[in-house]
């Protein structure tokens, strides 16, 4: 049975140290005291061979690619369990490291179907988000089309419509010219968020380009949550094209409408959603380094890092079937545990906790639990520092952090790379890069979503002096390599990177966890507190 209310154990477990110390040394044990260990000696706990070892067995072809609800995705789960153990990691629950979530599966679309005016659309050429719980199976209103529905400076699609109570039909993505705004690039993925909090009953993004894919296997929480507020279907090119020229909008200039702000009247809208739907599970892995002040302990600084990757597929042109996922994320998970390794040797303040969290490939799902069940309080969680892949080889002198300008991680982020001989660049946004939309894509936008500072550590580009050296690496890699079957293991890097990046992020887990106040959220699209409400329950 699950049990995430479970008083701390660690605090006990200081007690008995504290008494152990004291009657090992008695009074007068200055010296000792003293003698407490340096970050500089606990960074030596982070080598490239310690990092290699994580990465080369959980990359491994007989853990088939790590997906949620295999074997391969459990035997990684023990893996960690075992390491946390080994290095003394507290067990947040009794004896255990792991911390069960249940899932629910939408295996198969059985007969979702959308109808405007005369016009069909069912899921052969659209994907219909699972009404999980089932507690909106039919969606009837009035619809309206209005544009991109995006709002932003003098830019207000809605400016002319009310959308409360009605199904709004948004075309996906951007204008082009606003890719390049690393703000405003960020609005094609919070627009459902908006649409639903302004009253929209349902929201149907019309995709111009492009494929829809169908529904396999989309996971949520089983209360149905998702840190990702998704549209209610989001329909593809050809059925778009349709209900577009039944509106009287030449898809063509569907572009040019849409920037023009007037919304269309698209008549009564009937929404049937219609799916099966399973029960599934998957597991977080959570060790804890207890804090030592009292006033400061119940207080977490929380590493995450996916252990989860994507399974098997399709064999690739040489034959390989298995989505290693070795940069994604068994890399990022070794890289978080060295530091789990470097920090148990360090007594911070505040309690530093390691969650190797499952279930992301699947929407962030195991990060958003733990975020509701953490270790101490929702409250109480300072920030989150996040793994998630990265460069194998010589040691990036920059890094990017993804969330930084959203909270004082950013700052703090900034002064400590500098004494770490690194700097802090913020220039990874690109029209390429930013369609990536990294923010939203790993961990931290989970702790982010609920209102706690957040920060995703990413290699820089500065490569042996050469300050563009690592961008063609991230772009071969984002294009060639992220979740396809070649992700995988060579014994020939080096591991430079990751162990610069590992070290990096204990040196900002040990200001985090000593500093005198805790960091605090700087505005962004996201709540600014954990006791903010959420302003869209998925
Ligand atoms: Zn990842």
């Amino acid at each position: 049975m699950l049990r995430t209310d479970r008083p701390l154990a660690f605090s006990r477990m200081l007690l008995a140290a504290s008494a152990l110390v004291l009657a090992a040394f008695g009074p007068g044990t200055h010296a000792r005291q003293s003698a407490a260990p340096t970050i500089d000696h606990a960074l030596e706990a982070i080598t490239p061979a310690v990092v290699k070892g994580h990465v080369q067995f959980l990359s491994h072809d007989l853990l088939e690619g790590r997906d949620t609800g295999h074997v391969g995705y459990e035997i990684a789960r023990e893996y960690v369990a075992s390491q946390y153990q080994r290095m003394g990691l507290e067990a947040p629950y009794g004896f255990s490291y792991v911390q069960p979530f249940d899932l629910l599966v939408a295996t198969a679309d059985t007969g979702s179907r959308l109808q405007v005016g005369e016009a069909v659309v069912t899921a052969s050429e659209a994907a219909f988000a699972p009404d999980w719980l089932g507690e909106q199976p039919l969606l009837e209103g009035q619809g309206v089309y209005a544009g991109y529905g995006l709002v932003a400076g003098d830019h207000d699609d809605y400016r002319a419509v009310t959308i409360a109570d009605r199904v709004v039909f948004l075309l996906s993505g951007l204008p082009a010219d606003w890719l390049a705004d690393p703000e405003r690039s960020l609005l094609a993925r919070t627009k459902a968020a908006l649409a639903f909090s302004r009253g929209a009953k349902a929201v149907v993004i019309l995709q111009l380009d492009g494929t829809v894919r169908p529904v396999t296997r989309t996971m949520a929480l089983a209360d149905g949550s998702a840190p990702a507020v998704r549209p209610t279907a989001t329909i593809g090119p050809a059925a778009s094209r349709r209900l577009l020229a039944a509106w009287g909008v030449d898809p063509a200039q569907a572009l040019d409408v849409a920037a023009s702000g007037k919304p269309r009247e698209v008549g009564s809208v009937s929404l049937r959603r219609a799916h099966a739907i399973e029960k599934g599970m998957s597991w977080n892995v959570v060790g804890v380094v207890p804090g030592t002040d009292p006033a400061l302990r119940d207080q977490t600084v929380v590493f995450t890092a996916h252990l989860d990757h994507v399974g098997v597929g399709e064999p690739d042109e040489t034959g390989d079937r298995i989505y290693n996922g070795t940069h994604d994320n068994a890399l990022g998970t070794g890289k978080m545990l060295a530091a789990a390794e470097a920090m148990i040797r360090l007594k911070p303040r505040r309690t530093v906790v390691f969650v190797a969290v499952g279930a992301e490939e699947r929407g962030l799902l195991g990060s958003w639990y733990y975020v509701h069940h953490p270790v101490g309080s929702t409250r109480d969680i300072v920030a989150n520092i996040n793994h998630d892949g990265g460069l194998e080889g010589p040691p990036p002198d920059d890094v990017f952090a993804f969330g930084a300008e959203y909270s004082d991680l950013g700052p703090v982020l900034g002064e400590v790379a500098e004494a770490a001989g690194m700097r802090l660049r913020t220039d990874f946004q690109s029209p390429f890069t930013a369609a990536q939309a990294l923010l939203f894509r790993s961990d931290q936008y989970s702790f982010l979503a609920r209102g706690i500072p957040g920060i995703y550590l990413m290699d820089g580009f500065t490569i042996a002096g050469d300050p563009e050296r690592g961008r063609a690496q991230w772009d071969h890699y984002l294009t060639h390599v992220n979740h396809q079957q070649r992700d995988n293991f060579d014994p020939s890097w080096t591991f430079e990177a990751p162990v610069r990046m590992a070290a990096l992020s204990v040196r900002l887990a040990w200001r985090l966890a000593n500093a005198d106040s805790r960091p605090k959220m700087r505005g962004g699209p996201f709540p600014q507190s954990p006791d903010a409400p959420l302003v869209v329950r998925p």
